[in-house]
């Protein structure tokens, strides 16, 4: 039963969702279990110790959000939320409250194999020593010499443009909220301050994106905050 395969735990209380998350995952090498309420899931988190939990919101038992509440009291295991629920504020909520990445249903299967990928990787990085160099595309960034380079040339970025890619690469791949951002780049006296993050976003898309209004890396999660694009 000792494999090495990823451990997805699925928490959703519709059963056609639970079947079709399980087969789209264990074909890709995963293994899965399930749990259809908040309760036996926080449950089956502590005795099985996933790698990863997608999870719904809107669960028959205790909403999504406290479920995360409580894994996060104990546990750093990537979560991805899988939810009906539309609004910006839910996602806002179930970031800040500490999920990793937010998928609305109905979703793409690729789209959510691709995001499981990424907090996997994410994780597995963040478990080894923190990474002073960073790869994405072709942006590097070499944060023990305070360099960034775009295709090999190197890039002039202001201080808080520096820090505000350093945050984004840090987590790359994974959804950061207006409020994180503001708070790692200006502190926390500036966490509601969300023009500042656009203006300086704008200006960090000019010097990296070939087409500042189709970015390719510095994407933008509408009314929730930002991404940067990893694959
Ligand atoms: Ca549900």
């Amino acid at each position: 039963m000792s494999t090495n395969k990823p451990r997805v735990l699925i928490i959703e209380d519709e059963k056609p969702i639970r079947t079709f998350l399980r087969a789209s995952l264990e074909g890709e090498g995963h293994d899965v279990v399930e749990a259809e309420a908040g309760r036996e899931g926080v449950a089956q988190a502590a005795m099985w110790v996933p790698d990863l939990v997608i999870l719904d919101l809107g669960l028959p038992d205790i909403d999504g959000l406290q479920v995360i509440r409580e894994l996060r009291g104990w546990s750093h295991v990537p979560i991805v939320i899988l939810s009906a629920r539309e609004r910006e504020g839910d996602k806002v909520a179930a970031l800040d409250a500490g999920a990793d990445d937010y998928l609305t249903k109905p979703f793409g299967i690729r789209e959510l194999l691709a995001r499981v990928r990424v907090a996997l990787r994410h994780a597995a990085q963040t478990g080894k020593e923190r990474s002073t160099q960073y790869r994405v595309g072709e942006i590097q960034m070499d944060l023990d010499a305070r360099r960034v380079f775009l295709a090999g040339k190197e890039l002039h970025l202001t201080p808080i443009e520096y820090k505000l890619l350093a945050t984004l690469i840090h987590h790359a791949g994974k959804v950061l909220t207006h409020r994180f951002l503001l708070k790692e780049v200006w502190g926390p006296g500036r966490i509601d301050d969300v023009h500042y993050l656009r203006v300086f976003m704008a200006g960090l898309r000019r010097k990296i994106e070939a087409d500042p209004s189709h970015p390719r890396y510095l994407l933008t999660e509408q009314g929730v905050g930002y991404r940067l694009a990893d694959e």
